[in-house]
């Protein structure tokens, strides 16, 4: 059993990564970090400073911060010469990223820059499917219920927070993934609230045909899809990378997303067997750069 430490006891550590952890035969929740979260039977820190200090048993730290505190908490465990996963997005800042790198190969040990819907259920398929295909034409449409899955968190529509790029990002990883070619971006507009400094939506231009719609305003149906084009057929992924069609039939995946997380960790394992690391930055750059090439428009204030 290989012990982790869980930083940032919110939304996502205790609905995905206690879970996936609990489930798995390799990984053990040996402490939590967190200034007001716990985990039920799971020694609890308020800072990661002592949890460092006092536990030198765990090498492996997995970090569930919103992105902008995430940092200074990687930086510190990766110095104290700890293995760490990172959430998504894995940084606010390209940069900081390239930093944790840095202290990474310095101090010798693994960092994982995870995008769990990579591991979504229809993903590889469809990256098999378009291997060796051209994209005439591609469209993402990501539009969710901010109130629903972000309730109350407004360290996303502060600066650093991305706003709508925080589940846009999850799309982008999975484009970045399965496109046989890269893409850039070409134009982009954001919507900002006019209370806030991250956006509510954002419609996005690529390469290759490609189109983005990104909405954090979405009540009713949530959507989450992507269909692309080619020179042999029709490919649409739906709820989150988990579902495939060719040519609007069904073609396999599962309609859950609990697979996603279970996955991170068995690829954390592998990781570390191999004295390995894997940080892939290409979603962030297409978001950094929907940021500097963005036309800015200001909308509605937004409160939660
Ligand atoms: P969250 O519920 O707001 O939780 C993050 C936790 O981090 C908080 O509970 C808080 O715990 C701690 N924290 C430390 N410094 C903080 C600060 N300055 N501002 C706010 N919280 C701070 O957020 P989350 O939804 O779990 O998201 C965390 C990360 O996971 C994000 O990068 C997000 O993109 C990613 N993620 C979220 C979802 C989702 O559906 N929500 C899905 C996949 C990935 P203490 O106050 O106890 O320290």
């Amino acid at each position: 059993l290989m012990k982790v430490a869980l930083v940032g006891i919110g939304k996502i550590a205790l609905d995905q990564h206690v879970p996936a952890l609990a489930a798995s035969p390799d990984w053990e929740l040996a402490a939590a970090v967190s200034r007001h979260g716990t985990v039920a039977g799971v020694e609890a820190f308020t800072g990661i400073g002592d949890m460092l200090a006092a536990r030198p048993d765990i090498p492996v730290v997995s970090l569930c911060l919103p992105p902008v505190p995430r940092f200074e908490a990687a930086a510190a465990a990766l110095r104290a010469g700890r293995h760490v996963m990172l959430e998504k997005p894995p940084g606010a800042s390209l940069s900081e990223v390239h930093e944790l790198q840095a202290i990474a190969r310095d101090r010798g040990v693994t960092l994982f820059a995870t995008w769990h819907s990579r591991e979504a259920h229809a993903v590889a398929a469809a990256r098999r499917w378009l291997a060796g295909r051209r994209i005439d034409q591609g469209h993402i449409t990501w539009r969710e219920d901010v109130r629903k899955w972000h309730p109350g968190q407004d360290w996303i529509f502060q600066a650093g927070g991305m706003g709508v790029f925080d589940p846009g990002i999850n799309a982008l990883s999975i484009l970045t993934h399965i496109l046989p070619r890269p893409v850039h971006l070409t134009a982009a507009e954001l919507d900002f609230p006019a209370n806030r400094d991250a956006p509510i939506a954002a419609r996005l231009s690529m390469t290759q045909g490609i189109s983005a719609d990104f909405d954090f305003r979405q009540t009713g149906p949530q959507t989450w899809d992507m269909e692309f084009l080619t020179d042999a057929g029709h490919l649409a992924l739906r709820m989150g990378g988990n579902l495939l069609e060719i040519d609007g039939q069904p073609a396999g995946g599962a309609d859950t997303i609990m697979g996603e997380y279970p996955a991170l960790y068995a690829r954390m394992a592998e990781l570390l067997r191999d004295g390995a690391s894997d940080v892939d930055l290409s979603p962030m750059v297409l978001v950094a750069d929907a940021f500097t090439l963005g036309r800015r428009l200001t909308v509605e204030p937004f409160a939660f």
